[in-house]
């Protein structure tokens, strides 16, 4: 269970629409570009509904195995232990699967009868077909524009789910979340703000999207942390976000226009 309400504003109606298909038991995937409050989302609605949330960094070495469990020897004996899914089934958790065109086909057919009406886990190695618990939701999220053509997800996956977009926030909730989020000074987080949003009009080979939200929370924590607002964006915004020469040097020019 998360103990303390995490901090979320909500940008558009991706709450209602998170808490409606969580009642109607439909599978969600939240769609959107990193840092920009997938994450969080996901949080506050466990908060909110008083759910445990199991959370799974999807990779592509990362077998159906590690997510629905596997035998184990103990001294003698070979005992099954559940996976992180199949604990978050029978506890009738939210299951986040972070970044999951990541993951092999072979593992992303594991969630389609969980993702539709029948809402079971099959286990083959058991021979069980494991019922969701009251509760269960199932989250994936996916970054559109950073996987290749190939990786992007099946439309039988897709189909499967309801989809929630979240994209940079607008300027005067992305200044209230680093606010809140820091305690930073309105003029700063309004300058972070607008070096942000010029950095997202950037089209440049070697740069492959403008500065997160994140990269904005990790800014003004240096500069609460004492460091010079410049000095904290090309530790935190700038060279996070790329390491080609000729776009650093274009992002610089950037910070030193904003801040
Ligand atoms: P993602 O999962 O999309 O990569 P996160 O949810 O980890 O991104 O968001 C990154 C950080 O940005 C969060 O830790 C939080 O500080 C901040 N953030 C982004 N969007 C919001 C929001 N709507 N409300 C509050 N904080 C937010």
């Amino acid at each position: 269970m998360i103990p303390n309400k995490p901090l979320y504003i909500p940008v558009g109606n991706e709450v209602s629409v998170f808490r409606v298909a969580f009642q109607q038991k439909l599978a969600i995937m939240l769609k959107g570009p990193t840092g920009v409050g997938k994450t969080r989302l996901v949080e506050a609605m466990a908060y909110e509904l008083g759910r445990p949330l199991v959370t799974i960094a999807c990779h592509e070495d990362l077998t159906a195995a590690d997510l629905v469990g596997r035998y184990l020897l103990k001294g003698q004996e070979t005992v099954w232990e559940d996976g992180p899914l199949t604990r978050g089934v029978r506890e009738g958790a939210i299951v986040y699967l972070d970044e999951v065109v990541e993951a092999r086909s072979d593992t992303i057919v594991i969630l389609h009868p969980l993702a539709d009406h029948r809402r079971v886990l099959q286990i083959d190695r058991i021979g069980e077909e494991i019922p969701a618990a009251p509760g269960f939701q199932l989250v994936v999220s996916y970054n559109p524009g950073y996987q290749s053509v190939l990786k992007d997800m099946k439309v039988s996956t897709r189909q499967r789910m309801v989809s929630i977009q979240l994209g940079f926030p607008p300027p005067d909730i992305e200044v209230a979340i680093l606010q809140q989020e820091t305690g930073i000074d309105r003029k700063i987080a309004e300058d972070l703000v607008k070096l942000a949003q010029a950095t997202r009009q950037l089209v440049e080979p070697g740069l492959h999207e403008g500065a997160s939200t994140r990269t904005l929370v990790s800014t003004a924590r240096l500069i609460n942390g004492g460091l010079a607002p410049r000095d904290a964006a090309r530790a935190a915004l700038v060279e996070p976000l790329s390491d080609d020469a000729t776009v650093t040097r274009g992002l610089l020019a950037m910070v030193e226009t904003y801040l």
